[in-house]
């Protein structure tokens, strides 16, 4: 999948967890916002030459240890980090941590190449139909871009 599909993806889980969630303040829903964005790319520091860690080298490291599609692709990733995240900062912190990683999986689940949701414990693998940068991804970009405008429009009027 292409970074700003992963994006799309990851902003229409958001918004419709949007109206569950009692922030008080614009902080609040931007840090949300921002997390959510930087959390739906972080699966993939587990390949090398990915977006995130061209833009930030340090996470390199992770690909190292890592299978890529390996454990950091697994449900079992973003329990353990959203875990973390909710035991150090909080719900505010870890929830947006949590659905944008989710959102990466569910996305890379319905590729060709496909993702073991419980890897290593179970090796099976979800693949899909899409192949990264093909018609059906673009379809599904604008199709979710589509949806999240439409919840947009829903939540203000
Ligand atoms: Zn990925």
């Amino acid at each position: 999948m292409l970074a700003r599909t992963h994006l799309a993806f990851a902003l229409l889980l958001g918004v419709f967890i949007f109206p569950g969630l009692n922030f008080n303040s614009l902080i609040e829903y931007t840090t949300f916002y921002l997390l959510l964005a930087f959390a739906v790319f972080l699966p993939d520091i587990d390949h090398p030459n990915s977006k995130i860690n061209t833009k930030l080298p340090f996470l390199k490291i992770a690909s190292l240890f890592f299978s890529h599609r390996g454990f950091l692709h697994s449900i079992f990733a973003p329990i353990l980090i959203g875990g973390i995240a909710y035991i150090n900062a909080g719900l505010l912190f870890a929830l947006p941590i949590f659905l944008g990683y989710f959102a990466h999986l569910l996305a890379d689940a319905i590729t060709i190449n496909g993702i073991a949701p419980f890897y290593p414990i179970i090796k099976f693998k979800f693949k899909g139909p899409v192949r990264t940068g093909h018609n059906l991804e673009f379809f599904l970009f604008y199709i979710t871009i589509g949806l999240t405008v439409f919840r947009i429009y829903f939540l203000i009027f």
